[in-house]
């Protein structure tokens, strides 16, 4: 049987590869960070990382996991429900919820977890999902495991999610779901304008945290923080394998009632093994430490205004951030693809993203900034942009 079925797969695979999609990983040989060791023997620097808090090699949080694994060891064999949550588990809760300003939080293995077990137990076919256009793909597997009826607004479109509004009066409970920081663009949903309007429609409001908590406001409390607008947000969902440590874990935090209700209720909380003792305590270190300094974000904060600030002198078109984002755009698939090539030859590591991860004739090179960066890898990062766009015919 495996036969047949071999040449199929080989098939898809030899048009994946020949229409240019095929993913090749490189391997990394130390710990994460603003320099890395790669396989071929190569040192670069790292602008593609989501280590926007340089937390993923962090002494604090790496002595705080030694110490957990010795107190509570390796592993907890279980789900939550049954003998999986330890007094590590729920201090961890209690911080996160603190630091979003919620009632409560359910941890899960992933925010890809998060986002696929929030919305089958919370609404059902009566109730209406409105969803961004730009949603994260956890977001959208989540919405498809729900009867509830589908709505999609085009990105931050303040008008377009209005008409959706208006359609989703016909359901009984309407949520507005959106990312907080858009992954491609870098740009920060309007939530202020989003609570005008979930307030007018009498909606409930979702905002997944994954690339803002740790990153926008000043002290890194996500997009309430931006807006000012805490206290208005109903869930949030969120990872700790970005800003916040970057090994693994996701959770969902928010008003008691619906953190009750999914700890009753959701799939991937019920049927999924706890996160690690240790992973948990990394995370607990890593919210004491955001409530001690926000040293971290003020660095980011800087680190990305240095950047953009040189790469606009420097004649690249870049997209407005208010993240640790920046989208340089190249709108050519081929030459987003030679720019990345040429400047990891230069110890440059970025990647080059086009059509159909972004819109075509839309291609750019993506550049994640880092409180672990120092000014001279943003400055080495920005002679390599400036040699290979003027070899490139990218600037003058
Ligand atoms: C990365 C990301 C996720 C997935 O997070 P994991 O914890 O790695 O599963 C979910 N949502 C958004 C918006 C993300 O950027």
């Amino acid at each position: 049987m495996y036969n047949n079925y071999q040449a199929f797969l080989q098939k898809e695979l030899d048009q994946i590869k020949e229409a240019g999609l095929y993913k090749n990983e490189r391997i990394l040989v130390g710990p994460q960070g603003a320099e890395i060791k790669i396989s071929t023997g190569q040192t670069v620097l790292n602008f593609c990382a989501n280590n926007y808090l340089g937390l993923s090699n962090n002494k604090v949080l790496i002595d705080a996991a030694k110490k957990a694994l010795d107190s509570h060891g390796y592993g907890m064999s279980s789900v939550r429900f049954i003998c999986g949550t330890s007094d590590i588990h729920k201090t961890l809760e209690k911080k996160i919820a603190e630091f979003f300003g919620t009632d409560d939080t359910i941890l899960y293995a992933a925010c890809f977890d998060a986002n696929g077990g929030v919305f089958e137990p919370l609404f059902g076919e009566e109730d209406a999902i409105i969803s961004d256009s730009l949603n994260h793909a956890s977001i959208i597997d989540g919405v498809r495991l729900c009867k509830a009826v589908r709505y999609r607004y085009e990105n931050a479109d303040m008008a377009d999610l209005e008409k959706q509004l208006q359609l989703a009066q016909a359901q009984r409970f309407r949520v507005i779901v959106t990312d907080g920081v858009f992954s491609m663009d870098g740009n920060v949903a309007p939530l202020d304008k989003i609570v005008v309007l979930a307030e007018k429609y009498n909606a409930l409001i979702m905002v997944d945290e994954s690339h803002s908590a740790g990153v926008v406001g000043k002290t890194g409390r996500g997009v309430t923080e931006e807006f000012n607008c805490r206290g208005k947000v109903d869930i949030f969902t969120g990872t700790l394998g970005k800003a916040f440590g970057g090994a693994i874990g996701g959770f969902t935090t928010g008003r008691q009632e619906i953190i009750d209700m999914l700890r009753q209720r959701s799939r991937p909380y019920l049927f999924s093994n706890s996160i690690p003792p240790a992973v948990a305590a990394a995370g607990i270190a890593m919210v004491d430490m955001m409530n001690t300094t926000s040293e971290l974000q003020d660095k980011l904060h800087s680190n990305v205004k240095y950047f953009g600030e040189k790469m606009q002198k420097a004649g690249f078109d870049c997209k407005p951030t208010q993240s640790a984002i920046i989208a340089v755009m190249l709108y050519d698939a081929k030459l987003s693809q030679e720019f990345a090539s040429k400047l990891l030859e230069e110890g440059i590591y970025v990647i080059g993203f086009y059509f159909p991860v972004v819109a075509k004739g839309k291609a750019r090179i993506r550049v994640q900034l880092s409180a672990a960066h120092e000014v001279e890898h943003l400055d080495k990062c920005l002679a390599a942009f400036t040699k290979v766009g003027k070899e490139l015919g990218v600037i003058k």
